[in-house]
């Protein structure tokens, strides 16, 4: 079984991945993957291009974890969303310039990636990290892959644009 933890630079990939790791499962960036592979196809300004077409011909089993992760072949293709005033914060803390953290702080809170997994035609669940902790996102993880709890994790529950429509001018350019 494949199963990619996906959603915008910020959302928190990297550090459930790491709970994962410790929890005894084996977690790999969607990075290595792609390198393995030969899916890069550039780099530009220190980031890579993948060829997306190519890793959704992977089969490879086990949990793989990036922002382009469910572009791969997965059984399953878990979505970690995050309040995008969050996300913000946590990309100014990258040092990142403004257009790439807007262009990732819009991308969220429009449901970008959420809607690039749906397209994709496989199992999709979101999970809402927004106050919970890493441990907490990773148990809920668990309850996916066990396929536990899955109308819980049913995607389409999430409005940030509802939810933030009195500080807007804070999450999109205007
Ligand atoms: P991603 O891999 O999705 O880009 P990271 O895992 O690197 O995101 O997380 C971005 C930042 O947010 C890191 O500094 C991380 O420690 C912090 N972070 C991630 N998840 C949480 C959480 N649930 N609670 C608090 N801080 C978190
Ligand atoms: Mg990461």
């Amino acid at each position: 079984m494949l199963i990619s933890i996906t959603g915008t630079p910020g959302v928190g990939k990297t550090a459930v991945a790491m709970e994962l790791t410790k929890r005894g499962y084996k977690v790999r960036s969607l990075t290595d993957v792609a390198k393995e592979y030969s899916c890069i196809m550039d780099e530009e300004d220190g980031e890579y291009v993948v060829d997306v077409e190519k890793l959704s011909r992977i089969k490879i089993d086990g949990i793989v974890e990036g922002h382009l992760s469910h572009y791969l072949s997965a059984d399953k293709v878990i979505v970690l969303r995050c309040n995008p005033l969050i996300v913000k914060t946590r990309l100014e803390n990258r040092g990142w310039d403004y257009e790439k953290i807007m262009d990732n702080v819009e991308a969220e809170l429009l449901d970008v990636i959420l809607i690039e997994a749906l397209e994709m035609e496989r199992e999709v669940y979101e999970i809402d990290t927004t106050d919970k902790s890493v441990e907490e996102i990773a148990n809920a993880v668990e309850d996916i892959i066990r396929g536990k709890f899955t109308e819980k994790y049913r995607p389409g529950k999430i409005d940030w644009l509802t939810e933030l429509q009195d500080r807007l001018e804070e999450v999109v350019r205007l």
